[in-house]
């Protein structure tokens, strides 16, 4: 898998892509990261990449030019045409659902806004908008790397053998089950019991059922969707009857 992004802060993303489960992945060529310096696509003295909006407003918006070149420029090199993602607040909600539809992808160029965003004809370069959700960030840069995150922890051979993407909240439609370590009693909480019991299909038990109370208490929404067994529907319908009282 090969990410690609398009921002006017390039060096902005090494610093966490080499780091950690991300820096293992990439040192282990599980994926690639080039970042692009979008000023590259500029002619001016300046290298300008804002302009002031028609009609008046506050702030700046990123030209249409330099984008549709830089597109262009680097969609033709290399053998497949990248999968073109922008950000936006008005994009579809991301969610780990189309982090997994992005993880079949082999090249997503990321373009990462500035400003007060971009003028709306470079959206015609898209393949796909997304959103990080109902609130405003600076620019781009922070949701690509949340996506590049999200994406790569699902591909084989990011996690260690210890560790599966499978286990975690979302992956079967709900919030994952609590987890505890070493004491087994801390300022007088302790862990619950069958944790400690070393029967493995107990605690599985105890993990599904601890799972969907949880998504009844803080994600009711996931459990119109999740697919629960009926006693377990009934279970989760109990769970949110008892959170609302
Ligand atoms: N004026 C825009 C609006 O009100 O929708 C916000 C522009 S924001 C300051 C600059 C850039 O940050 C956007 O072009 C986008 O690339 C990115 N951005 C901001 N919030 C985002 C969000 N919730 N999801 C995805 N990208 C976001």
């Amino acid at each position: 898998m090969r990410f690609e992004a398009l921002s006017v802060f390039p060096e902005f993303f090494d610093s966490y892509l080499d780091m950690s489960i991300m820096g293992r992945a990439r040192k282990r060529s599980v994926f690639e990261f080039v970042a692009h310096d979008l000023r590259s696509w500029t002619h001016d003295r300046h290298n300008t990449v804002d302009d002031s909006p028609f009609g008046g407003g506050q702030g700046m918006l990123m030209k249409p030019a330099p984008l549709f070149e830089a597109i262009e420029d680097i969609s033709s090199r290399g053998e497949a045409r990248p999968h073109v993602v922008f950000f936006s607040p008005c994009g579809r909600p991301y969610c780990q659902a189309v982090a997994e539809e992005l993880s079949h992808k082999n090249r997503i160029l990321l373009v990462c806004g500035r400003y007060e965003g971009m003028d709306e004809r470079a959206y015609e370069l898209a393949d796909d908008i997304v959103s990080m959700g109902d609130y405003v960030l600076t620019g781009g840069e922070l949701a690509a790397l949340c996506v590049i995150d999200s994406v790569v922890r699902l591909l084989p051979g990011a996690l260690g053998d210890e560790m599966s993407a499978k286990d975690e909240s979302f992956s079967d439609g709900l919030l994952e089950y609590a987890q505890y370590t070493r004491p087994a009693v801390f300022r007088g909480r302790a862990v619950p019991e069958v944790l400690l019991s070393g029967n493995h299909a107990a605690v599985d038990a105890w993990r599904r059922r601890n799972a969907i109370e949880r998504t009844a208490r803080w994600r009711p929404d996931l459990l119109e969707v999740a697919e629960l067994t009926d006693e377990e529907r009934a279970f989760a319908e109990r769970s949110m009857r008892e959170e609302r009282q």
